[in-house]
């Protein structure tokens, strides 16, 4: 499918706690398509007492419903069945996620909902197959360690990516066996509403997954300040993970995860081999979601002498992007979240320019067929570190480009002062590229590539106040446990 009629899409909003929806007249949020602008919806805002029931029914279902203490393969099974009914559902799912995020139907086919489901059935083979272990002693000891689940997990999530952002929370959290009170972005409440309604029909006990609407403020707030939260897992950006991170300080002292902003750059060196694909590479980092990804390569550092050929060959690809709404076939040019943050966008690159940058192409909005809020891709060069343009994150479709003669120059532009999410690497030199991974810090270093491969093993995560701690992977599994320590006396 690469094409729907929005107003046939039925959503169903409220909070969902114990495994039934629930609503009350509490002050309500209204949802717009960032396609259109169109306000096709609104969602409840969960004020502190509805934090607390939402809390204390997962707390309740952990204690009552004996999901951690199941065998683990028999959650694993649940959770398999869970990701069997997500892939199953795409008819539903993906127009759902289309309609209300920035994801293309096709794209939202084609990756979202499968890369969910996978994302889930990966986590499902972890539960029975991680557990403690028995810690060397001294013979009239037995020292282990047991792991345990944490409880009730809180977690927050962005509206880039609702379905997958989210997945990457909730099934570790789960088939670690613990409940999971999940607020999405008030900007992209629906898809995940589904989700939830999929885990009880897979097996998940009513209360173990729970879905609560609402803005930062109040909502998310109260969330992680609830003091039977156990643990919040967040992904969004560095200044709102700041502020979680204090919140859990203040309120136990809660461990955190934290996949926050980030301000990657590319490094090009003349060297890299097929220069075309290399270009496709670099426009696809920073153009695919409309550069509304967390990782997007937004800083090109490039050789000197293949600059002006590598900026042209971007510049073709760009003008061959169609923008348009989610539900139009053909888009690859996806609109803006939201009409504010294209206003962002705007005067960002506006005084980026101001201050002394070249306008490459782009710096002005795109024509969506539709009232949202389109932006072009866009190039910004003759800029400096300090320019606003490489020091912020934009979270939009613009690539600055700096230029260096040397590996030291291209190493010394890469290191970002605040971020330092990921990172790309083009050369064929193994040599270079391997003391380049060693040096640049992020959290991830990509080498003649640039973005994930379905491998959900590798983990993903920043450094620096791009985050703390990983999604994905072993990391994120065994971050969704706490290890006891046990020491029996075998003498007694
Ligand atoms: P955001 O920080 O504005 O919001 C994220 C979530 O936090 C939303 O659900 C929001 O309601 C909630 N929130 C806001 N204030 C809060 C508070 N005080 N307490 C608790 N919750 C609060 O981010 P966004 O605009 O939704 O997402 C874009 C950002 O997310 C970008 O910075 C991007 O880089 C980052 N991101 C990071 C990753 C990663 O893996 N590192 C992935 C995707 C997005």
């Amino acid at each position: 499918m690469d094409s729907f009629d929005p107003a046939s899409i039925v959503v169903r909003g409220g909070h969902f706690i114990g495994g039934e929806y629930v609503d009350d007249d509490a002050a309500r949020i209204d949802v717009a398509r960032p396609s259109d602008g169109v306000v096709y919806a609104s969602v409840p805002i969960a004020d502190a007492a509805m934090i607390d029931r939402a809390v204390e029914n997962a707390w309740t279902a952990y204690r009552t419903s004996g999901w951690p203490g199941m065998a683990p393969r028999e959650r694993a099974r649940i959770l398999r069945r869970l990701a069997d009914l997500v892939a199953a559902d795409a008819g539903t799912l993906a127009p759902l996620e289309a309609l209300g995020s920035t994801r293309p139907v096709r794209d939202a086919f084609a990756w979202d909902v499968p890369y969910t489901a996978e994302g889930i059935r990966f986590y499902a083979e972890f539960a029975d197959k991680l557990g403690g272990e028995v810690i060397a002693t001294s013979h009239d000891h037995l020292g282990m360690t047991i792991a345990e689940p944490y409880g009730v997990i809180g977690a927050i999530a962005p509206w880039n990516f609702p379905l997958v952002m989210a997945s990457w929370k909730i099934a570790p959290a789960l088939a670690a066996g613990n409940a999971v009170v999940l607020k999405p972005s008030e900007m992209t409440p629906f898809s995940v509403l589904r989700l939830a309604e999929l885990a009880v029909e897979a097996g998940v006990p009513k209360g173990i997954f729970n879905v609560v609407q609402g803005d930062g403020r109040t909502t998310g707030d109260a969330l992680v300040r609830h003091p039977r939260i156990g643990k919040v897992t967040f992904t969004g950006s560095t200044k709102t993970g700041a502020a979680i991170m204090a919140a859990c300080a203040q309120t136990g002292t809660k461990p955190v995860t934290l996949e926050l902003g980030g301000k990657s750059p590319q490094l090009v060196f003349a060297d890299a081999p097929r220069l075309d694909d290399v270009a496709r590479r670099i426009a696809g980092a920073i153009a695919g979601n409309a550069g509304q990804v967390c990782n997007a390569g937004s800083r090109l550092i490039v050789e000197r002498s293949v600059a002006d050929d590598l900026t042209a060959r971007i510049r073709r690809i760009f003008a061959e992007l169609t923008p348009g709404t989610t539900w139009t076939p053909g888009t690859t040019l996806p609109p803006i979240i939201s009409e504010p943050q294209a206003a962002r966008i705007e005067a960002i690159v506006e005084r980026t320019v101001a201050s002394g940058a070249h306008l490459q192409c782009g710096g002005t909005r795109a024509d969506g067929r539709a009232p949202g809020a389109f932006y072009s891709p866009t190039i910004l060069s003759n800029v400096t570190a300090q320019s606003e343009a490489v020091r912020e994150e934009v979270f939009g479709p613009v690539l600055t480009v700096q230029t260096f003669d040397t590996e030291e120059e291209a190493l010394a532009l890469a290191q970002h002062p605040d971020y330092g999410l990921a990172a790309g690497v083009h050369t064929a030199d193994i040599g270079r590229a391997l003391r380049l991974v060693r040096g640049i810090e992020a959290g991830t270093v990509w080498v003649n590539r640039y973005g994930r491969t379905s491998d959900f093993m590798i983990p993903t995560g920043g450094y620096k106040r791009s985050g703390i701690g990983k999604d994905l992977g072993r990391q994120a599994y065994e971050a969704n446990l706490r290890f006891k320590s046990v020491l029996i006396d075998l003498q007694s």
